[in-house]
């Protein structure tokens, strides 16, 4: 009798987690490794945040809520909706939820039968094929490449939908390609939801760290429509720092809402009491950290961009947002001899000591992502150490 659940057996460990993992374990036995591998922020989470969870306890706030989260939470999210997109929810339209990632398993629980499709633009976040299939439904990738800045077209999605197709995802800023859609691209994408009735799944996560002229903008934004099917994923962990408190947040349909908070109070009764004070704080007070967070994440971003670029066998695309590069590495990993480009970045692991993420972990195999959440010195640092190893074995 085997012990594990078929459910599980194809489940692949988060590569993101794995490598980090790794390079902390490095680390720890003395070797001087960089981890470029964090999907997080390296500030700490701002004081007035930490001081209302802190309040919040000593005031007795200590005891389960409500599964779906604080009412005063929920109304703090929707004030941040309306106030950053311009868009109206009531409470039955917001689940709290913990952390964006479980609010996504949730979802999928809630809105897939077995064989149902979702589709899944390449590069994409590790967690979204691993938790459609956890829900008995069907990842679809559509591919995107260096050639269309990672982003696919409205007619890509056309082509993958069947009718099996229950849902669409879109990831705007990207992890990991850093890439925004454009409010047109978007606009395409909506009227082909629209046309085959598809629910939009909307990971909006990076909207804060958003460079240059770019601006964010939510697919729901786009006409009654196009709310109507999105389902807005979001929370605190990138935008505030906050990715150890676990708050994330679904803001859409009602039935869907209903059903998720449902579920919630079956499996976690609710996300943790004093991270959810803390959220309040984080939507309701000053917003001042959030835009110093995001200036000092492009100032690394303008430095280490060129540096990257200049690596030999090393195609990049600017990023527009979040705070991952993206380079196509192909090049460098044949003229070095490596054949695959895991090999190569094991190797960046071993010799070069910079720990950075394979690309096959997003479904592009011929990347590897590198995170500039960590200080300039040691980007810069990592970037030469990159480079050092790629020119001594070209
Ligand atoms: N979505 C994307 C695209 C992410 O990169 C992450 C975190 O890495 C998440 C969702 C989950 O965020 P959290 O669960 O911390 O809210």
């Amino acid at each position: 009798r085997t012990s594990l659940a078929a459910r599980v057996s194809t489940l692949t460990p988060s590569t993101t987690l794995a490598i980090t993992a790794k390079a902390k374990e490095m680390k720890e036995s003395g070797i001087d490794v960089i981890g470029l591998g964090a999907g997080e922020p390296d500030y700490n989470t701002p004081d007035n945040i930490i001081e209302a969870a802190y309040r919040s306890m000593i005031e007795g706030k200590t005891k389960y809520t409500p599964s779906g989260g604080l009412p005063d939470l929920k109304d703090s999210v929707i004030n941040k909706l309306k106030r950053d997109q311009q868009l109206a929810y009531s409470r039955q339209e917001v689940m709290i939820g913990i952390g964006a990632k479980h609010v996504l398993y949730t979802l999928f629980q809630v809105i897939l039968n077995p064989g149902d499709e979702v589709i899944i633009p390449t590069p994409y976040w590790v967690s979204y094929p691993e938790q459609v299939k956890l829900a008995e439904g069907e990842p679809v990738f559509v591919e995107s490449s260096f050639d269309t800045q990672f982003k696919v077209s409205a007619q890509q999605i056309r082509d993958a939908v069947t009718d099996k197709t229950k849902a669409v995802i879109i990831n705007s800023p990207s992890n990991p390609s850093g890439m925004i859609y454009s409010r047109e691209e978007l606009q395409q994408i909506a009227d082909v939801c629209k046309e085959y009735d598809l629910w939009i799944i909307s990971d909006e996560i990076y909207e804060k760290l958003i460079y240059a002229d770019e601006v964010h903008v939510s697919i729901a934004q786009l006409s009654d429509d196009a709310k109507a099917r999105t389902l807005i994923i979001n929370g605190v962990s990138k935008s505030h720092s906050m990715t150890g408190w676990r708050i994330g947040y679904i803001a859409g349909d009602k039935e869907i809402v209903s059903a998720m908070t449902n579920l919630a109070s079956h499996s976690t009764s609710n996300p943790t009491t004093t991270s959810q004070y803390a959220a309040i704080e984080a939507y309701n007070g000053s917003q001042d950290a959030v835009e110093t967070m995001r200036q000092d994440f492009e100032s690394r971003l303008e430095r280490v961009y060129p540096q990257l670029d200049a690596i030999p066998g090393f195609k990049v695309l600017k990023p527009q947002g979040a705070f991952y590069l993206l380079p196509v590495v192909t090049e460098a990993v044949e003229k070095t001899g490596f054949k695959t480009v895991d090999e190569f970045a094991a190797a960046l692991l071993t010799d070069a000591k910079v720990a950075v993420i394979p690309g096959s972990g997003f479904g592009s195999s011929d990347t590897i992502r590198l995170s500039y959440a960590t200080s300039i010195d040691l980007i810069e640092e990592a970037v030469k150490r990159i480079r050092t190893f790629v020119e001594a074995n070209w």
